[in-house]
Order: C-alpha cells, then sequence, then structure tokens
C-alpha cells in the first residue's frame, strides 16, 4: 500500500506517513512527517519553517487491525524570529511530555467507562498507574465541567472511606437519584461547601432534605438552606432501630457467655434483615433464636412492628403509631430500646415530616451499596480525590465523556 494511503488511514491532520514496519506480527511501528513543514513555537505559539535539530517521541495510537501501533513523530527545536531563540515545538498529537497521543488516551478513558481500571489496563497491556492517570485526568475534565440543575429534594449522607473514622459527605438528588457532590469530612463545612457551589439561587429552591440524624449536618441545613424542611426516612431511622436490636443481642450474648451457651454467635444477620427477607433456614434459624431468649424475642418484634410506621398514609396516622410503639417499646424494659425512644423524642419532626415531604426510600440505600462496590472494586482508593470522582462517575453525577472531548 502506498504511504499516501496510510496516511489518509491515520487520519492526522498536518502529518504524513513516511515508513511503516510491522514487528513480530503484532506492532506496527509507523514513522511521520510534518506536512506541509510548518512547526509552532511553544512559547508563543507564532508558526515557522526555520528548523534547528530534532528528537524523534515514540507514541502510542490506535490499535489498526489488531496491531498494537507506535508512532514515531520528530520534535523539532526551531529558531522563532518573535522570541528570537531557539525553542522546541508544540506537538499536536498528545499533551505534554505524554507518551500517547491524545486521541488513544481518550480511548483509554472510554474503556474506563465501561470496565474496571484494571481490565482495561488488561486489554491495552497498560501499568495500571498510567490507566488510572488517564481516567482520573477525564473524570476531573468531566467533573470541571459539570454543572448544577435545579434541585427540590436532597439526600445527605456520609461515607466511611477508611477504617480510622475518615468520611465523605455525600449529596444526591431525589428527582434524578444522581450523586451531586461528595465533599471531605462529615462536619457542617463539608455541607456549606456544597450549598455554596450550589449557589444561593438554587439552595433557596430546597424543599426538603433527608439526612441521618446529624447534628453538623442539621445545622449546616438550618443555615445555608433555612426554608427547607429537614426529613429522616426510613434508611437513617432503622440504622438507630438495628443498633438497638443488636445491643440487645450484644447483651444477651455477655449472659449466654457467662453461663457457658453458644446460644447467639453467628445470629446478628438473621435478627438485623427484615423477617420476610430471610430464606428458609434462616427463619428457622430466627424461630430457634426467639424461642431460647425471650428479650431478642421482643427486640426483633419490635424492629418488625416499628417498619410498619413507613406504610402510615399521613402524619396523623403515623402520629398515632409512633405514639403506641413508643409505649410498646418502653413497656419491653429493654435498656438500648429506651434509649431510642428518648431519640425519636427528639427526633420526631423530622420523622414525622417524611409523611409530608415523602422521599423515595430505596436512593439513599441503593447509593450506599453503589459506593460499597466501589470501595470493594478499587485497590484501596489511596488517592481520596479519585475516590471522590469515581463516586461521581458511578453514581451519575457527571457529564457524559463526550461532553469534554477536544476532537483534535
Ligand atoms: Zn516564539
Amino acid at each position: 500500500m502506498p504511504h499516501k494511503d496510510i496516511t489518509l488511514l491515520l487520519g492526522l491532520q498536518g502529518w504524513c506517513v513516511e515508513d511503516v514496519t510491522i514487528h513480530c506480527g503484532r506492532e506496527a511501528r509507523i514513522r511521520l512527517e510534518r506536512d506541509p513543514p510548518f512547526h509552532e513555537c511553544s512559547q508563543c505559539g507564532s508558526k515557522t519553517t526555520q528548523r534547528y535539530d530534532h528528537s524523534t517521541r515514540e507514541l502510542r495510537d490506535l490499535a489498526i487491525s489488531g496491531k498494537t501501533v507506535y508512532l514515531y513523530v520528530p520534535q523539532w527545536r526551531v529558531v522563532c524570529a518573535t522570541c528570537k531563540a531557539i525553542v522546541t515545538e508544540q506537538l499536536d498529537l498528545c499533551d505534554p511530555d505524554q507518551v500517547m497521543t491524545r486521541r488513544y488516551e481518550r480511548y483509554v478513558a472510554q474503556l474506563c467507562e465501561q470496565m474496571p481500571l484494571q481490565a482495561a489496563a488488561e486489554r491495552e497491556e497498560l501499568s495500571w498507574s498510567t490507566v488510572k492517570r488517564i481516567d482520573r485526568k477525564y473524570l476531573q475534565l468531566r467533573n470541571d465541567a459539570r454543572q448544577f440543575g435545579e434541585v427540590r429534594k436532597l439526600c445527605i449522607d456520609e461515607i466511611a472511606y477508611r477504617k480510622g473514622q475518615r468520611y465523605l459527605t455525600v449529596v444526591s438528588d431525589y428527582d434524578t437519584r444522581d450523586v451531586i457532590w461528595v465533599g471531605k469530612g462529615r462536619d457542617k463545612a463539608a455541607v456549606a461547601a456544597f450549598f455554596e457551589a450550589l449557589g444561593p439561587a438554587k439552595t433557596a429552591q430546597i424543599e426538603c432534605v433527608a439526612m441521618d440524624m446529624s447534628k453538623p449536618y442539621i445545622a449546616a441545613v438550618a443555615e445555608g438552606a433555612p426554608q427547607a424542611f429537614i426529613v429522616y426516612d426510613r434508611f437513617h431511622i432503622m440504622k438507630y432501630v438495628n443498633e438497638a436490636v443488636d445491643q440487645v443481642r450484644r447483651d444477651e450474648q455477655k449472659v449466654a457467655d457467662q453461663a457457658g451457651q453458644e446460644l447467639l454467635k453467628n445470629k446478628r444477620y438473621v435478627l438485623l434483615y427484615r423477617e420476610k427477607n430471610l430464606t428458609e433456614k434462616q427463619q428457622v434459624s430466627l424461630q430457634e433464636l426467639c424461642r431460647l431468649n425471650q428479650n431478642i424475642a421482643i427486640s426483633h418484634l419490635l424492629k418488625e412492628d416499628f417498619c410498619q410506621l413507613f406504610e402510615c398514609q399521613d402524619t396523623v396516622e403515623a402520629a398515632y403509631f409512633l405514639d403506641g410503639w413508643v409505649q410498646r417499646a418502653q413497656d419491653s424494659k429493654l435498656e438500648p430500646f429506651a434509649k431510642l425512644c428518648e431519640q425519636l423524642d427528639r427526633w420526631r419532626e423530622g420523622l414525622l415530616n417524611y409523611f409530608v415531604h415523602r422521599v423515595a426510600n430505596g436512593l439513599a440505600e441503593a447509593i450506599n451499596n453503589n459506593i460499597n462496590v466501589l470501595k470493594r472494586a478499587a485497590r484501596g482508593f489511596r488517592d481520596l480525590e479519585y475516590f471522590m470522582l469515581k463516586i461521581l462517575q458511578r453514581c451519575g453525577g457527571l457529564p457524559p465523556l463526550t461532553q469534554v472531548i477536544k476532537t483534535s
């Protein structure tokens, strides 16, 4: 094939193919030359044809017919009349100091959209760190190009990203079901930073915020978006109900240990899941546990009972149900439930707000699960900024890759 045709095939404007060699049947090495021979000064951008000397750059490019392609590109030092100096020319094929063409980087970034990083690295025979660098770069570009839409219903959550109490604050939009913000920490400042990024006009339109019963979050919303109602949804409340169930289990475990019984070992999850979601075997295990230990049986019934709250149709019905439940919980004389009743009393308004400003119950849970999958799939995510970008990517908060891809 004449090189003219390979030049057309490559489609790199301003470059022509000088030579092609195939190595070991799987690697194509293509030598390029500028056509026409104009060079751009990397200092001032002016054009020149005055060459001084050159070095050859090796750039990985898109594969052709299954062959790995390396371009061999002369990079000239040129005499710039404007700068009155010998300067290195600008290469339009790649970003400065990169060993691959820009279009190949974009291709790798697209792969990372569709598969785990390790899989993309193996497929392209690139190192994990190279693929990560590319992925991070394009995620950052997408994050920079991001614009907030209007938001009415928010969900604010904290997630632990490392052992030892390191947290991120994750803000999601109930209407689009997207994560729209990830900030460091779980304090008031983390939420305040989100309101600042959203801007005063859009912040003023927020109707309600579902969240954990965290004092800093409550304070941040009261100050930043005072018009918004605070809502405690099922996901966040149930965390505390489950904690009470678990505390009863631990207390009973202690008693059983002292009596030398093995009654409660490995029963934690049987107690924490909804009964209707248990397997047949787990249900038998649960029934046996409840038969052997009365306090556990009571705590289990109180939890199952509490779930009914979210079936209530309005605030009046919910308030009536809640009062009845609190009475039953207090009658149980179980210490963890007594504590929970005190907390529910403090959270009452936010809890009842749920029946006015209903939010989809599955969202906080789904996002939590999604982030946990991401945590497990990634090797550690020691790079926190990258992890934050990956959350936005996985949970929908970034504009599409095509929006930030330059066509050069
Ligand atoms: Zn110049």
